[in-house]
C-alpha cells in the first residue's frame, strides 16, 4: 500500500522559537543541514515534522502563545509541526550526555573522548520512548511513512514495537557508523544494534559505514546473513529481515548556484575582496567540533607558510567557526586551543598589510556565507571523520565560475563522491596538508576549471532531491512526487503533545 504522508522525526524541530530584537517572541526557520535538506521536500505535501523545540519554552511561554507560534511556523514552513517537550534533565542526559558525549565521539572513532555515564543511557531510552509516543499519536499504519533521523533517535522503532504500535519506519544515520573494534566498546552495543534492526530500512551515508554496520551485526548476531548487491541489501536476522542501504546526502545544488549569482551575494563578495586585495583566500567553515580537525589544519597552514615562503603576503586563511555545544566541556577547551593557535600563528607571521589567519567565531548569515564561498578560491575541509560534510558540496555549488579548488579529507563521507575532482589529504598529516595547500595555491587555471567542472557535475546530478527519492524508493517504492499534495494541516497541539 502506498504511503500518503511523510512524517520526519528528528531531534530538533524545523523551526527556532526565540525572542527577536524588540523582545517579541518570533519563529524562524531552523538552520541545520537537515532542515535545509528536508524543508523543500516536505513543503506543500501535507507532511509533518516531529521534534524538540530546542529549549524549555513551556517555562517561558503560555500554551496559547506557543500554539500561535507553532501555527505560524507551520504556515511559514509549509508543513505541520509536532513538538516533543523535554525537561532540563532530559536535555542534559539524552542530548548533551548520551548523544554528544557517547554516540558522537564513539561513532567518529574517538572512543577516548566518551563519557560512558550509565545514567545517560536510561534517559536516552526514556526520551526515545517519548518521541515514539508522539509518533504513535500522530501517525497511522496505513497512511504514514515515518522517517527517523540520526543518532539521537536510534531507539524510536524499538519503542514503537514495545508499545505494540505497527508503523512503517525508516532510519537514516547522518554521522559515520564506526568499525567493529570501536562499536563493541559501547556498554549498550547489543541494545543499540538490535534497536537499529527494528527499522524496516536503515540508511547510511557511505559504503564504508554500511560495511562497518554489517561487521558488527555479523559479530554480535552470528546467525544473521546479508543478501543482494548494489546500494540496498537485505539483512536477515533470526528475528526479522530488514533493508540496509547507502544514500549519500546532498544539497539543493540549483538553489545554491542561483543564490550565489544574486546581486546581494556579489556585492558582499566584492566587499570581502576589496578589503583583502591581491591575495588568494583559503576558506575553512566548521561548527566548533573536535571531529572537524581545525587545530591540525591551522598547524598545516602554518607549516605551509614556513616551508613555502612564496605563500606569505599572498595567501590568507579565513577560518569560520560556528559556535556549537558550548555546554560540553570538551568544546570549550577546543575553542581555547583554536584561539591560542590562531594567536600564535598570526603573531609569528603577520606583516604590515597582511594577516595570515582571519578568524571568525560566529554563525554567518546566508548572504555572508555564500559570499565567502564565492570569494575564496580554495576550500580547506579537513575533518578527522565526518558523516558527509555539506560545506564541501556547498562550496562547489557556489563556485559558479568553476575557479575554486576543493581540498578534502580522506575521512569525510563526501570523499567517496568527490575524490576525482578534489585534492585529497590525510587530515592527520600536517606536512602532507601543507604540500597540498601549496599545490592548490599554484594550480593552473585550466586544472582548476577541469576539476571543478567535474565536482559540480557530480553534485548537480546527485542532489538532495535524488537523495530523498532514493531513500523513499527503497523504503516504500515511491518518489516524493507520489506523496499526494495536500491542504496544509495547521496543527492545534493538545496539552499532552506539548
Ligand atoms: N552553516 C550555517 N551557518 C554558518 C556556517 C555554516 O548554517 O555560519 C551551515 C552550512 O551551510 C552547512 C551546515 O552548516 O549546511 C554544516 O553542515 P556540515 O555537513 O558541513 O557539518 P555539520 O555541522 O552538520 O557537522
Amino acid at each position: 500500500m502506498k504511503a500518503k504522508r511523510l512524517t520526519v522525526v528528528s531531534n530538533r524541530l524545523a523551526i527556532v522559537v526565540d525572542k527577536g530584537g524588540e523582545g517579541q517572541w518570533q519563529v524562524r526557520p531552523g538552520s541545520g543541514g537537515l532542515v535545509t535538506a528536508l524543508g523543500p521536500v516536505l513543503r506543500d505535501r501535507g507532511g509533518q515534522w516531529i521534534g524538540w523545540l530546542g529549549s524549555n519554552l513551556r517555562e517561558m511561554l503560555d500554551q496559547d502563545t506557543l500554539n500561535g507560534l507553532l501555527e505560524q511556523g507551520s504556515r511559514e514552513t509549509g508543513y505541520s509541526l509536532k513538538p516533543v517537550e523535554l525537561s532540563q534533565e532530559e536535555i542534559q542526559k539524552y542530548y548533551f550526555g548520551f548523544s554528544n558525549e557517547i554516540l558522537w565521539p564513539l561513532f567518529h572513532d574517538l572512543p577516548s573522548r566518551c563519557n560512558f555515564d550509565p545514567s545517560y543511557w536510561r534517559v536516552y531510552d526514556q526520551v526515545n520512548a517519548k518521541f515514539a509516543e508522539v509518533v504513535a499519536a500522530n501517525t497511522s499504519e496505513e497512511e504514514d511513512y515515518a522517517w527517523i533521523h540520526d543518532y539521537q533517535l536510534i531507539l524510536v522503532a524499538d519503542h514503537l514495537k514495545k508499545m505494540g504500535v505497527e508503523r512503517r519506519t525508516g532510519f537514516f544515520l547522518h554521522i559515520p557508523f564506526p568499525p567493529l573494534d570501536g562499536f563493541i566498546r559501547l556498554p549498550w552495543r547489543f541494545q543499540i544494534l538490535r534497536a537499529l534492526l527494528q527499522y524496516d530500512l536503515v540508511g547510511f551515508q557511505t559504503v564504508r559505514d554500511r560495511r562497518n554496520f554489517m561487521d558488527c551485526v555479523r559479530t554480535l548476531i552470528p546467525e544473521s546473513r546479508f543478501v543482494g548487491h548494489g546500494h540496498v541489501l537485505r539483512c536477515l536476522t533470526p528475528e526479522r529481515d530488514i533493508l540496509i542501504g547507502t544514500f549519500p546526502i546532498s544539497i539543493d545544488f540549483k538553489q545554491f548556484a542561483e543564490f550565489a549569482s544574486t546581486k546581494e551575494v556579489q556585492d558582499e563578495a566584492w566587499i570581502i575582496h576589496a578589503n583583502l586585495p591581491d591575495r588568494q583566500l583559503i576558506l575553512g567553515v566548521d561548527r566548533l567540533d573536535y571531529t572537524k580537525g581545525i587545530p591540525l589544519r591551522l598547524q598545516a597552514f602554518a607549516n605551509a607558510l614556513e616551508r613555502y615562503p612564496d605563500l606569505r603576503r599572498k595567501t590568507s586563511l579565513i577560518q569560520v567557526v560556528v559556535p556549537s555545544r558550548e555546554e560540553v566541556p570538551e568544546y570549550e577547551a577546543l575553542k581555547s586551543e583554536i584561539e591560542r593557535l590562531v594567536g600564535e600563528i598570526n603573531g609569528r607571521f603577520t606583516e604590515v598589510g597582511w594577516t595570515p589567519i582571519h578568524y571568525i567565531y560566529r554563525s554567518l548569515n546566508r548572504i555572508e556565507l555564500m559570499a565567502y564561498y564565492r570569494t575564496c578560491e580554495i576550500a580547506l575541509i579537513t575533518p578527522l571523520k565526518d558523516g558527509m560534510n555539506l560545506v564541501a558540496k556547498e562550496f562547489c555549488a557556489c563556485s559558479i565560475e568553476n575557479n575554486g579548488v576543493l581540498i578534502l579529507s580522506d575521512f569525510a563521507g563526501a570523499a567517496a563522491q568527490l575524490h576525482h575532482g578534489a585534492l585529497m589529504v590525510n587530515p592527520f598529516d600536517i606536512e602532507g596538508m601543507a604540500d597540498v595547500i601549496h599545490r592548490a595555491c599554484t594550480m593552473t587555471v585550466a586544472e582548476r576549471q577541469r576539476r571543478m567542472e567535474k565536482l559540480r557535475r557530480s553534485i548537480q546530478r546527485y542532489d538532495i532531491f535524488r537523495w530523498v527519492n532514493a531513500f523513499l524508493q527503497a523504503a516504500v517504492n515511491q518518489d516524493l512526487e507520489e506523496f499526494p499534495q495536500a491542504e496544509l494541516f495547521v496543527p492545534k497541539p493538545t496539552p499532552t503533545e506539548i
